[in-house]
């Protein structure tokens, strides 16, 4: 058996089948590179999900890291560290909002976020107790608790997981008219990817962030941004709510915020919301530990000292251009923003499944999301002939069908 296949068998029969990754077996990683235990390279066209933004192993953020390492690693919010205030003026400063609460993971700062505006509806919007109502759009992903898949309106993330959590309503997305008619006294927010990742690359129609920013404040409603996946630069922008020049309420990140090295996640709003947060009322063992303190503080900038939301627009907008040339039968739609890109497989042509396979065969790592979509997001700090690397493959595997 090949090095790979027994890595693969033995991770197979210890660990719980809970994902269903493509055979390949990475041992090694450098900016957009990735090499198996075989010794193949490999381009990484996920960036783990975006979370690899600033690509594998930046020495400015692995420096940080090893820095960081010799000094102190955790202390608990029981003491104070010296990095965390650095580091949340830095964000604070960054994303353009008064107060930031740290987290690990994405579905902590959403989850987080969801109690901020549950509080906030009683203590500020003056809903009655247990009343509050959150809407969500169809095709949403934000994380996998229970809670958070209260929400979802993918039937295999809930099957089997009920009871859920209530004070949910799940509403058409891109469709203003819908939120109009769903939001009441009692909706204390809504939450919203302003691209949705996981559900396909969907971008809503242009103006669509406004309407929802407008509804919101008429209505006295929290808008929530999961920017989890689309933030730090992915889709062109430092936030892909600025492409409307939209300043939701609170927004999750996550993410690229660990810069492929930590979990590092944040809510961030201002004081008028942040203040629903007393001692005791809400926590995290991690949240804040001074390691994550200081790659969080290098993940930002280098996302602003190389300029990487510009990157993404420039080399997006010739990756799209470039992918959307190929003459290919398979193709239903390639749509994208910044290097965030999905291409839509048709359904006569099967599933987006065995053309990610094909693509690895040729060095290509990519994922499909939803079934019929493979999704191109590299690490934002791909160069041009790297991409036209990729195309080339791309371009094989799509009109060899
Ligand atoms: C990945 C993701 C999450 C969850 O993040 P985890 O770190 O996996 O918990 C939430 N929302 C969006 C939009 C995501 O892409």
């Amino acid at each position: 058996m090949s090095r790979t296949g027994r890595f693969i068998a033995e991770a197979e029969k210890w660990g719980a089948r809970n994902y269903e990754p493509l055979p390949v077996v990475i041992e090694k990683a450098e900016r957009i590179w990735v090499w198996d235990v075989d010794g193949q390279k490999y381009l990484d066209m996920l960036s783990a999900y975006s979370a690899l933004n600033q690509g594998h192993r930046h020495p400015k953020i692995i420096s940080a890291l090893i820095d960081q390492l010799e000094r102190v690693t955790l202390t608990s919010r029981a003491f104070h560290n010296d990095m965390m205030g650095p580091f949340l003026q830095k964000l604070c400063a960054t994303a353009g909002y008064e107060k930031v609460l740290l987290m690990n993971t994405g579905t902590e700062a959403v989850e987080t976020s969801l109690k901020a505006a549950r509080k906030w509806g009683y203590e500020e919007k003056g809903v009655a107790p247990d009343k509050a109502e959150i809407i969500a759009f169809e095709n949403n992903f934000a994380g996998r608790t229970i809670s958070v898949v209260s929400f979802s309106s993918e039937e295999q993330y809930k099957k089997g997981f009920g009871p859920f959590t209530p004070g949910f309503k799940v509403i058409p997305f891109d469709d203003a008219e819908a939120l109009e008619r769903t939001i009441n006294e009692n909706t204390v927010a809504v939450i919203l990817e302003p691209i949705q990742g996981e559900g396909g690359v969907i971008i809503p129609s242009s103006g669509y962030l406004t309407k929802v920013r407008e509804i919101t404040s008429a209505n006295n409603t929290l808008m929530i941004a999961d920017e989890i996946q689309t933030g730090f630069g992915r889709t062109g922008k430092l936030f892909a709510c600025d492409h409307e020049g939209v300043r939701p309420d609170v927004v999750a990140l996550g993410k690229a915020l660990g810069g492929g090295v930590l979990p590092v996640s944040a809510m961030v709003a201002d004081n008028r919301v942040m203040k629903a947060f007393t001692p005791g009322v809400h926590g995290s063992t991690f949240g804040g530990n001074p390691l994550a303190c200081a790659v969080g503080m290098a993940s930002i900038d280098v996302v602003v000292e190389e300029n990487l939301p510009d990157r993404s627009a420039e080399l997006g907008e010739y990756f799209l251009k470039q992918l959307r040339s190929i003459n290919s039968q398979a193709v239903k739609e390639t749509r994208g923003k910044g290097l965030f890109i999905g291409i839509e497989i048709l359904r006569s042509y099967g599933t987006a499944r065995p053309f990610c396979e094909k693509l690895m065969k040729l060095g290509l790592l990519c994922k499909e999301t939803h079934e019929q979509t493979i999704r191109l997001a590299p690490p934002l700090v791909i160069e041009k002939h790297e991409i036209d690397w990729a195309l080339d493959r791309i371009e094989r595997v799509l009109t060899a069908v």
